[in-house]
């Protein structure tokens, strides 16, 4: 479970988040969505006791991450956006001296296991730097995954990644959320967003300006969007159904699309902007 009250951080004039009140239960997919900078790398370094908060609070499993940091790390693992293996040695290698480090019990019989979710046993012996960009991302998770975490972070776990091997790293997470682990995920991706998270919580310039299931967030702008080009003047229109979409189609002349709404649209609605 994860709770914050009131979380703020300033760095010098910069307010990278400001007054988060949230709360995640236990085995949910909580996803942070924001474009740059809006603030989600900073929740989860508070989260992971690896940033002070300015001001508010959080706690992780009821455990508050400034007074009690070592309770707090002892339940939770993250996994950072920049793969820091060491590409020098083998996935095995990597994952052997990481348990020995938080001193994982029974660490082969874990460490195969975990090879086995990743499906990296064929490849444990294998140098990591010849590993590619997705291999290298699922091993960065089984290592975040030794320790039995009950509460998972991940920032970004599928950035510059391509569309089919961002999907094999969904069913990873999907995963572990059948196995009941509680999972706090940050992307900029809308897809990633919709496809993996119960819910969604957006943050824009350090706030958070909506939080629900996407389905819900989806809802609450109208179901549909009309976009078209009429003597080069570009329209945007969201609306409630398809039957009302189709009738403002019928409005304009060239180009007209009509599409279902997506997150995309509920951060342009609520902050006028677009999210990539
Ligand atoms: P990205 O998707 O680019 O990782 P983000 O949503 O994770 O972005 P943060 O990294 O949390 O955003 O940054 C939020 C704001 O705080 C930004 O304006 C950033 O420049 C600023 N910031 C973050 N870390 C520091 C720091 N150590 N010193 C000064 N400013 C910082």
């Amino acid at each position: 479970m994860i709770r914050t009250e009131g979380l703020t951080k300033y760095y010098r004039q910069v307010t990278a988040l400001a007054d988060l009140n949230l709360e995640v239960a236990t085995g949910e997919v909580f996803g942070l969505l924001g474009p740059n900078g809006a603030g989600k790398t900073t929740t989860i370094k508070i989260l992971t006791t690896l940033a002070k908060p300015s001001a508010g609070r959080a706690f992780i499993q009821g455990y508050d991450v400034v007074s009690q940091p070592l309770a707090v790390k002892r339940c939770i693992a993250v996994c950072p956006q920049e793969i820091n293996l060491d590409k020098e040695l083998t996935a095995y290698e990597n994952l052997l001296i990481y348990g020995k480090l938080y001193r994982v019990p029974d660490l082969k019989k874990r460490l195969w296991e975990l090879l086995e979710i990743g499906e990296l046993v064929d490849r444990a012996h294998d140098l990591v730097k010849i590993f590619s960009g997705g291999q290298q991302r699922r091993l960065l998770i089984l290592r975040a995954l030794l320790s039995r975490p009950q509460v998972l972070f991940l920032d970004e776990p599928t950035v510059g990644l391509d569309p089919q091997i961002r999907r094999q790293i969904w069913e990873m997470i999907q995963q572990l959320h059948q196995q009941g682990i509680t999972i706090m995920v940050t992307t900029h991706y809308i897809e990633e967003a919709e496809k993996l998270c119960g819910r969604v919580g957006i943050l824009n310039r350090g706030r958070l300006i909506a939080v629900d299931t996407p389905t819900a967030l989806v809802q609450l702008v109208g179901g549909y969007v009309v976009e078209s080009h009429d003597n080069g003047r570009r329209h945007y229109d969201l609306v409630r159904d398809k039957n009302e979409a189709y009738a403002l189609a019928q409005r304009h002349h060239d180009d007209v699309t009509i599409r279902q709404s997506n997150l995309e649209d509920v951060f342009i609605q609520l902050t006028g902007e677009r999210l990539q």
